[in-house]
């Protein structure tokens, strides 16, 4: 094998609902892990998906003409400037495939999503990671570390997992600044949930930066995690290099039917948007009445700093029936990134943090 898998390991998904309903003898299980959408997906979706259960036999069309046709018009983006993953995980792995190897080095964040680095250490890439400052995305320290090495930058705004976000202004400046040698890959997964109007315009910035890729998905707000679907948009000669990496058929017809009807529902979207940032409200007064400090989040979850190990608090609510992402597999280990679920729900495991918490006191 490659050197760096001695030093690999795979990926660790938290807990299933079925593994903690089994382990802890509990009936209901809730999962706040993962950023999943607690509204499941769009009805639209769940009426009209079984018409694409026909065919099985024929492979799907590997370049999802019709998907394509769909997001382009809705984004108001050429066709051409568009490429579909197997989940933006996929995008990801294809960026990596295409521009890093040995010799090359890659700039991220830390902490932040797992899989830029995950990808660019197969590749043979270095990774240089710089650190948040305060949640924040150190973008003039990115920008220093910097050289003709350098094949890619990736930025993830909302940051997962500290949930907040770099302005139109700060990325500009970044932009601006950024050698032209250097992709930019500029990750959205959570862009729906985004309230803040500073948020960057990501598509028009396309018009501005020719090393840039935008990556979304349709995990997270539209609630179609299963199905591993997401995408990337660039100007057309970025898309054209990253094409050969992809896989023929990488998305599947299911896949590619439930988005196009995902993206006919937008008020599944709109709802889950206010949704959210009632719940997020709710959670924050919480954290606030017992002096728990959280970053401001633009997303569907909240990254809580406590008093105790991230681990401690993550059994206690796997025992009181929720499972949470603990801090301490995210680099923070007084913490934990509580997903925004239902308001019930919400409430329920805000009760049973404040029973560990006074007990604690
Ligand atoms: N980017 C970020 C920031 C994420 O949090 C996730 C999901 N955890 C992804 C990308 C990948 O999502 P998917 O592969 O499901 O599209």
């Amino acid at each position: 094998t490659k050197p760096i898998f001695n030093q690999l390991k795979p990926y660790v998904p938290g807990k299933t609902i079925d593994e903690v309903k089994e382990a802890y003898g509990l009936d209901r299980i809730i999962k706040l892990a993962s950023n999943e959408n607690p509204f499941g997906f769009s009805s639209h979706v769940q009426k009209h998906l079984a018409e694409a259960v026909t065919n099985l036999e024929i492979y799907p069309d590997g370049y999802a003409r019709k998907l394509r046709t769909k997001l382009a018009a809705d984004l108001q983006v050429d066709e051409t400037k568009l490429i579909f993953g197997n989940g933006s995980d996929e995008i990801m792995q294809i960026i990596c495939r295409t521009y890093l190897e040995p010799g090359a080095n890659t700039v991220m964040a830390t902490p932040t999503f797992p899989q830029y680095r995950h990808n660019a250490l197969i590749e043979g890439a270095e990774v240089r990671e710089v650190p948040l400052i305060n949640g924040y995305h150190d973008l003039q320290e990115m920008l220093n570390v910097i050289d003709e090495e350098t094949r890619v930058v990736w930025l993830c705004n909302p940051n997962n997992p500290t949930g907040n976000i770099f302005t139109q202004d700060e990325f500009d400046t970044f932009m601006e600044r950024c050698p032209a040698h250097v992709l930019v890959v500029l990750d959205e997964a959570y862009m729906e949930y985004v309230s803040n109007e500073a948020f960057p315009n990501a598509v028009d910035s396309l018009g501005k930066y020719e090393n840039l890729i935008v990556t979304r998905t349709f995990s997270k707000a539209y609630g179609l995690a299963a199905l591993r679907i997401g995408y990337g948009i660039a100007r057309e000669s970025i898309i054209t290099k990253l094409e050969p990496a992809r896989e023929p058929f990488n998305t599947s017809v299911i896949a590619q039917h439930a988005a196009i009807l995902a993206l006919e529902d937008q008020n599944f979207i709109e709802t889950t948007f206010e949704q959210n940032v009632e719940t997020k409200q709710e959670l924050e007064a919480f954290c606030d009445r017992l002096g728990l400090e959280y970053y401001p989040s633009e997303t569907n979850f909240l990254l809580i700093h406590l008093p105790i190990t991230g681990d401690e608090m993550t059994e206690h609510l796997l025992q009181n029936g929720f499972i949470v992402r603990s801090g301490e597999a995210l680099g923070i280990p007084q913490s934990i990134r509580l997903t925004i679920g239902k308001k019930e729900h919400m409430q329920e495991v805000m009760e049973a943090m404040e029973r560990k918490l006074v007990k604690v006191q």
